[in-house]
């Protein structure tokens, strides 16, 4: 049995977690995710399971061509099941296929670990060999705490956070920099069992969702999507990222997570080399993150960082208005120096501080310009 989804610690810590859902605006906009989370539907993971591979995935002989061969049909049948329950027109059956539409995604990202592209950096480093890439991971999958956070947006409180070392962004202001930069091999080493008992005890325990998050999720995709072969808990699934993802990571992806909660931080390509040490950013973002919308609910963070109105905060929030307006937004105020800026203020010296009051007023006046609302929780939406 499920604990309350509303335990007491919500209506004593953050009782907007309850009020949000009676603005109308915000319920339908993440309406799938608000009924997997209640329970009324079943997570995408569940549905995939379902969907039957018409041979065993896993065999030898097949080539990674031919698995995303069978990727692409099944896709197919994924797509029309997945809306078909949406819309409320079809149940899941009781019967499980031997093996199903999730197999083949982790037969191959299990190839695709043998020279790593999950993300863009493409190292093409075999991690079950022990090598590793710019994340600095082979193929070892190490959670450095998780628990229930409260600190999350309303909706998604209390969040079952799990936090992921590694990280393929270097971010110099970055505030998690313990675990995505300096050590992330803290916490405990977890295989894909051990990572859908954790799944299940935070569920059990009353989160309304599970948050993969890190560092970054990305290097784990491998370990997140087998643990979803044995979780049997029905749970939304939220990918907390950069969204630095190859586009074949984001195919085997977008099948199995209910809700996006993806950073879009810059509004170009060289403001994120600078401070992200990240190459193509703007381009392989907006890439994604028109692939996540089209696949789930989603929530946007922005993060004001000082200096960076002009040719940040405006162009994301114009390009978010455009190609995702359906998309809640966040924009957040609460950047504040960290890492390497700290120790390098004058290197950094754009940012070597907090955003003054007139930037976050700018931030907000291009919010509305962008035609973006802001309804009582801090999420912004456009009418
Ligand atoms: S996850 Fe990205 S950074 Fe890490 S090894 Fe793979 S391609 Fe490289």
């Amino acid at each position: 049995m499920l604990e309350p989804l509303d335990p007491i610690s919500i209506i004593y810590y953050r009782p907007d977690a309850l009020r949000v859902w009676t603005y109308p605006e915000i319920k339908e906009r993440l309406s799938w995710y608000y009924e997997v989370m209640k329970d009324l539907k079943p997570a995408k993971f569940i549905i995939a399971k379902h969907i039957e591979s018409p041979v065993n995935p896993y065999r030898k002989d097949l080539s990674i061509e031919d698995l995303w061969k069978i990727h692409r049909d099944l896709e197919k049948e994924f797509r029309k099941t997945w809306l078909s329950i949406k819309n409320g027109e079809q149940k899941l059956g009781s019967k499980r296929p031997e093996y199903s539409f999730l197999d083949v995604k982790i037969a191959i990202v299990k190839r695709m670990l043998r020279e790593c592209s999950f993300c863009e950096w493409r190292c093409r480093v075999d991690r079950t060999s022990g090598k590793k890439g710019v994340c600095r991971l082979d193929a070892t999958t190490y959670v450095d705490t998780y628990f229930h956070h409260m600190g999350e947006e309303a909706p998604l409180v209390p969040s079952g956070t799990i936090f992921y070392g590694g990280c393929n962004f270097r971010c110099v202001f970055c505030q998690n920099w313990t675990i995505s930069q300096a050590n992330p091999y803290a916490g405990i080493i977890v295989d894909a069992r051990k990572l859908a008992s954790i799944q299940e005890e935070l569920r059990r325990s009353g989160a309304r969702n599970i948050n993969h998050v890190g560092g970054d999720p990305t290097p784990n995709l491998h370990t997140i999507l087998e643990s979803l072969k044995y979780l049997e808990i029905n749970v939304p699934q939220l990918w907390n990222s950069n969204m630095y993802l190859t586009r074949e990571a984001m195919d085997l992806l977008k099948d199995v997570i209910d809700i996006w909660l993806p950073d879009f931080k810059y509004g170009n390509n060289k403001c994120a080399q600078r401070l992200s040490v990240i190459r193509n950013y703007y381009d392989i973002v907006t890439r994604n993150l028109k692939i996540a919308y089209e696949n789930g609910d989603m929530i946007i963070r922005h993060l004001v960082l000082p200096s960076h109105i002009e040719c940040c905060t405006k162009r994301v929030l114009e390009w978010i208005s455009k190609n995702t307006p359906r998309a809640i937004v966040n924009i957040m105020d609460q950047y504040r120096p960290d890492y390497l800026v700290l120790r390098m203020p004058k290197r950094f010296k754009e940012i070597a501080r907090r955003p003054s009051l007139t930037e976050l007023r700018n931030a907000y006046s291009y919010a509305r310009k962008y035609g973006f609302s802001k309804c009582p929780e801090e999420l912004c939406f456009k009418e």
